[in-house]
């Protein structure tokens, strides 16, 4: 089992829920170029992160490494606006912020 998973694992074990939640999130208070800092193994990214001390740098590293950050923006079929990230649908490219939009509904 790699870290990531043995530290989610771990917060559902001791019932830390906003932990896993925080996790689930991040993607969303992360920018696409902090992401990128983060899977170059820049600690300086650090600095302009605000993060809870309990997420160490390992388990932020494979965080970001789940993460796919591509460098050509691609339309999302939802709202035609460009994006890095997101995920693919039938082929079809959906934006973070659809993808969120359509989880939580
Ligand atoms: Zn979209």
């Amino acid at each position: 089992m790699n870290y990531y998973d043995g530290k989610m694992l771990e917060f559902a074990r001791k019932r830390q829920v906003d932990r896993i939640k925080f996790m689930e999130n991040l993607g969303r208070s992360v920018l696409p170029q902090q992401i990128k800092r983060i899977q170059q193994n820049d600690k300086m990214v650090m600095k302009d992160l605000v993060l809870p001390d309990w997420l160490d740098w390992d388990l932020l590293y494979e965080w970001s490494m789940r993460r796919r950050v591509v460098d050509n923006p691609r339309e999302c079929i939802l709202c035609n606006e460009k994006a890095e990230l997101g995920v693919d649908f039938n082929m079809k490219f959906v934006c973070e912020g659809c993808f969120f939009r359509i989880k939580g509904m």
